[in-house]
């Protein structure tokens, strides 16, 4: 997408009240900025704009998908991408020393004088966050993990190896005081 403006939305000529905007983010979107840990990433977001006198209320309703691996047995994943967030945008006189001041991630302040407001940065972030923490394999119907057995079974017998090597060596230091 060659076009940079592609995500400024002329607002000042927008009426008050709601506005909604949509965005398709392709898996070159992500690539571009250099997001290497998701296969295949794509995102739909669905952008309500609450035009006020002197503020903007931003509403990104994210939605899309993402390969990736499961953090137990190393399946391959497809994970959802799904979440909510808002931006507070306030028009003020001194919108850099108010960010500076602003403590609140979800306040951001422009200048008065601003007529185009830029989401871009926003919607990459937003869809980050949507990233879900834990990348496990699904449960069955029953409740049971659905982790590759085999693979979680040779690990189980690596870890337990390592163990026994580790008590090993801690009798063998005891049996050393044992003989004096
Ligand atoms: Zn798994």
């Amino acid at each position: 997408m060659a076009n940079k403006r592609a995500y400024e939305i002329a607002f000042v000529g927008l009426k008050p009240g709601l506005h909604e905007f949509r965005y398709d983010l392709d898996e070159k979107f992500f690539l571009e900025r250099g997001v290497t840990d998701l296969e295949h990433p794509q995102a739909q977001i669905k952008m309500l704009l609450d035009k006020n006198a002197g503020f903007m209320l931003l509403t990104f309703e994210i939605g899309g998908s993402a390969g990736s691996i499961c953090d137990r047995c190393g399946n391959p994943l497809k994970l959802d991408l799904w979440d909510e967030f808002k931006m507070l945008v306030k028009l003020v006189d001194n919108p850099i020393e108010m960010n500076e001041q602003e403590e609140d991630p979800d306040v951001f302040y422009i200048s008065r004088n601003e007529s185009h407001l830029d989401v871009e940065n926003w919607l990459y972030e937003f869809v980050l966050l949507s990233v879900p923490m834990q990348k496990v394999c699904a449960n069955d119907e029953n409740g049971r993990s659905t982790c590759n057995e085999e693979v979680l079974e040779k690990l189980k017998i690596m870890k337990e190896s390592h163990n026994e090597t580790l008590s090993n060596s801690i009798w063998k230091g005891l049996d050393k005081f044992k003989g004096n």
